[in-house]
């Protein structure tokens, strides 16, 4: 079945926002020669989250609407936390949202070489220096928000010392955080960023990508601008926390672009214009109900709160993945969130809505009991087995049909039935009628049950002149799932809700997160039992279990002797 088909069209083009303005307004001056080039920055010290998507869907977005190209680069220059898995598997969410990067992936790491050229460069011209201030003095020579910095006493080597100590530190001469190499800007400027930050340190440490080559270390700050200068970026998007670093991205560009050790102009249509690469802040996606960060996703890794980076109740790409999230719905999502300098936190229902509207309309539907209570239809012989023509989807003929076997012996999930009849209540009781769905109307005439008084079995008699008739004479309201007791197939359920019973788990009241998981986030269901068309119509992805939500098969834990479904999410929204 070709699932792409029956998507329904994403009616909605791109919604305007500022970034699309900036970069269509730089398109319109020529500032960059017409050309539009981004890069997606992970950190590989963890696997990426939905707010990562965000960033994803925003960069390769903005590329692919202009024509443009975006980079895949591994900020890769604190080799402590890093590692080639996490390398891996960004690159696999990447592939799996839809996207797909320019050429090789790059590494900062590839520009280590260069980044020590130009610092030595930096040195040369005055703009850089070795200090020998500790990480607590260096505190204190900084200042503070309310007090100006101090220069450090080292500030005034000359450039011979300078460079022979850059080099004795890249030997390997001394140990970590005996000195640093630091720009030098302005001790009392107002943006602490700027007090002589610091673009090297030493880090006696194995690289994943550079093995044992550096000892030495660029910090973020001197490397991300010059990487996207070498790029060729256009546009560096990232988020507000960088908001005070832009001066000093724009400093270093300056410092290296004058002498032109930088590409500089090669696209530029005005050759006068400033045109190093732009960074432009946006506001971080975040989510009630759900830890967004690698540090605190890492913990309930590290602390076994979850099962790994892919349980299914965690906001990472291949947890949500797991739990049966598809990409196109999370594409629509970070579309609908936009794009703003407004850091407000998203309702996780407008996610959650995302996910339905794609599966409502992608997802084939299937009769599954989650909790089976056995009918004997009495009017029925055990010859009389029927392969019933159902529908795999109410709206989409494209979907097909689905052959459902019925027999005088079902099931039909215990909550569906009463004793006796409440008010609301429009399922069947004893005494009442009910449809089961596709089938005929069926009466319960009498129970049976064990000596402890729990229902064993339903005797019902089906009105067999209903089969695609409504019955004479009356109405019968109420429609229930079933499947055939003999024909269906023991499934395994997981039941996921959300992982976090206070709404803000990341707010400053909530002393340890950890401690606000929702106890009832996983509840595992054994013994249901889903109808045959499942498997012989290897079906794959997402299918809606009629009347109980969407449903993914856990292609990690599920083996041909035990099927394990995970509940992606409900058909309505049930949380309040
Ligand atoms: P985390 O706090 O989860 O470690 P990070 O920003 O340190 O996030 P990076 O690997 O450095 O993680 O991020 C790669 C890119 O994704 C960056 O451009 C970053 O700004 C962006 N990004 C990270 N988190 C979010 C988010 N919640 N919303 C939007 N973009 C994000
Ligand atoms: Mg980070």
């Amino acid at each position: 079945m070709n699932r792409e088909m029956t998507k329904l069209p994403n009616g909605s083009g791109p919604k305007s926002n500022f970034i699309r303005a900036i970069v269509a307004e730089d398109n319109h001056s020529g500032r960059y020669g017409g050309r539009v080039q981004t890069r997606f920055p992970p950190e590989p010290n963890g696997y990426l989250h939905i707010g990562h998507a965000k960033s994803i869907c925003l960069n390769f977005g903005i590329a692919a609407e202009n024509d443009g190209l975006c980079n895949l680069r591994f900020d890769d220059t604190n080799p402590e936390k890093e590692s080639q898995e996490y390398v891996d598997a960004i690159k696999e969410s990447i592939r799996w949202l839809g996207f797909d990067w320019a050429g090789d992936v790059h590494y900062s790491s590839n520009y280590f070489q260069v980044l020590f050229e130009l610092a030595e460069f930096l040195i040369e011209a005055g703009f850089a220096y070795v200090c020998d201030l500790n990480s607590d003095e260096a505190r204190e020579y900084r200042g503070s928000l309310t007090t100006k910095g101090t220069d450090s006493p080292y500030r005034t080597r000359d450039v011979a010392e300078n460079l022979g100590l850059f080099h004795r530190m890249k030997l390997g001469e001394f140990p970590n955080g005996a000195c640093s190499l630091r720009a030098k800007i302005d001790m009392s400027s107002p943006n602490i960023n700027m007090r002589d930050p610091v673009l090297y340190r030493i880090r006696h440490v194995l690289h994943h990508q550079t093995g044992n080559k550096w000892c030495i270390y660029p910090t973020y700050d001197y490397t991300h601008c010059v990487s996207d200068a070498l790029e060729s970026v256009t546009h560096s998007l990232c988020t507000l926390e960088f908001e005070d670093h832009r001066p000093l991205y724009e400093w270093l560009l300056d410092a290296l672009g004058n002498e032109n050790f930088l590409p500089r102009t090669q696209h530029s249509s005005t050759d006068s214009i400033y045109n190093f690469p732009k960074q432009i802040e946006f506001a971080k996606l975040k989510l009630n109900y759900t830890v967004v960060g690698k540090r605190k996703l890492k913990r309930l890794v590290d602390e076994g709160l979850v099962s790994g980076w892919d349980d299914p109740r965690m906001p990472t790409l291949v947890g949500m993945r797991r739990l049966g999230y598809t990409p196109s719905a999370l594409r629509n999502f970070c579309e609908s969130v936009g794009v703003s300098k407004n850091e407000g936190v998203v309702d996780i229902a407008m996610l959650e809505h995302a996910i339905r509207e794609d599966l409502d309309a992608s997802s084939p539907r299937v009769m599954c009991v989650l909790d089976p209570l056995r009918m004997v239809i009495t009017n029925l012989g055990n010859d009389d087995t029927a392969t019933l023509s159902l529908a795999r989807h109410p709206k989409i003929t494209e979907f097909g049909m689905r052959n459902v076997p019925f027999s005088n012996e079902i099931l039909i999930d215990r909550a569906d039935f009463l004793e006796e009849a409440i008010p609301g209540f429009k399922r069947l009781v004893l005494g009442g009628e009910v449809r089961l769905r596709g089938s005929y109307v069926v009466r319960c005439d009498e129970i049976e049950t064990d000596l402890e008084g729990r229902i064993q079995k339903l005797k019902c008699s089906a009105d067999l002149a209903t089969l695609g008739k409504k019955p004479e004479g009356r109405k019968v309201k109420g429609v229930i799932h079933w499947v055939s007791a003999d024909k269906g197939v023991p499934i395994e359920v997981r039941l996921y809700d959300r992982l976090f019973n206070v709404e803000y788990p990341e707010s400053k009241d909530v002393e340890d997160f950890t401690k606000c998981l929702n106890p009832n986030s996983l509840r595992v269901i054994k013994g249901c039992i889903i109808e045959p068309s499942i498997f012989t119509d290897s079906i794959i992805g997402a299918v809606q279990f009629e009347r109980e939500g969407y449903f993914t098969e856990d292609v990690s834990e599920s083996s041909s002797s035990r099927r394990i479904f995970n509940r992606t999410i409900t058909l309505r929204n049930s949380w309040e």
